[in-house]
């Protein structure tokens, strides 16, 4: 059942961990079929090393499980509350990843400091909530909003959601390059954003979508 779907979800998986920004078994991923509204997921607790294409659960948009050999992943009510407020959104990457979680524990926005966050940035901080938590979901549903497309999520990590789950994935990794940025701009001495009015046109001539 959505071999292509859950075969998409491996495949960013295993990006995910080769990129360095998933290990052990943090982070979870996922993929909305369209036309039936059933989500692929990554299953909860099993390592990325010998994560299969079988494993990957298909869940309807309530949550409940309708293939799979494990349970979907813990953080399953986060991605099934993004799907359900955004019509938009077919993919979704939830990361530990190091640079993005060191920002959440600031507990601040991460400003727009590079050319490919002026596309989607700043990224809003969800306040910290138990992980797995419909409390956590409710937050980060909030904070993505009707048309953002990363969150950082305090003192945990991020969630970045695109049209499909490897868009999902490039927002991640360009939420990570710009977390790694600000941090280290910050240590060398000052944190400046790109400009508003430039943001602005920077938005107008890529697209959000495009450019994601
Ligand atoms: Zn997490």
């Amino acid at each position: 059942m959505l071999a292509g779907l859950r075969k998409q979800v491996l495949d960013v998986s295993m990006e995910l961990r080769r990129m360095q920004m998933a290990r052990g078994t943090s982070g979870n991923v996922s993929a909305r079929d369209p036309e039936s509204g059933l989500i692929a997921i990554t299953p909860s607790a099993i390592p990325y090393e010998v994560l299969r294409v079988t494993d990957i659960a298909i869940i309807t948009p309530a949550g409940e499980i309708i293939h799979g050999n494990h349970r979907p992943s813990s953080e399953t009510p986060m991605h099934t509350a993004v799907y359900r407020l955004r019509p938009d959104v077919n993919g979704i990457v939830h990361t530990h990843s190091l640079y993005a979680t060191v920002f959440s524990v600031l507990n601040k926005e991460l400003p727009v400091v590079t050319v490919p966050l002026a596309t989607f940035g700043p990224v809003p901080i969800a306040p910290f909530r138990l992980p797995g938590s419909q409390a956590l979901a409710d937050e980060v549903a909030r904070c993505l909003g009707v048309a953002g497309k990363s969150v950082l999520l305090q003192n945990h990590g991020a969630l970045c959601a695109g049209s499909t789950v490897g868009k999902a994935l490039e927002c991640a990794a360009y939420t990570e390059e710009g977390a790694q940025v600000a941090y280290l701009a910050h240590l060398a001495g000052g944190l400046n954003p790109i400009p508003d009015e430039y943001i602005a046109v920077m938005r107008d001539i890529s697209g959000t979508e495009k450019a994601l």
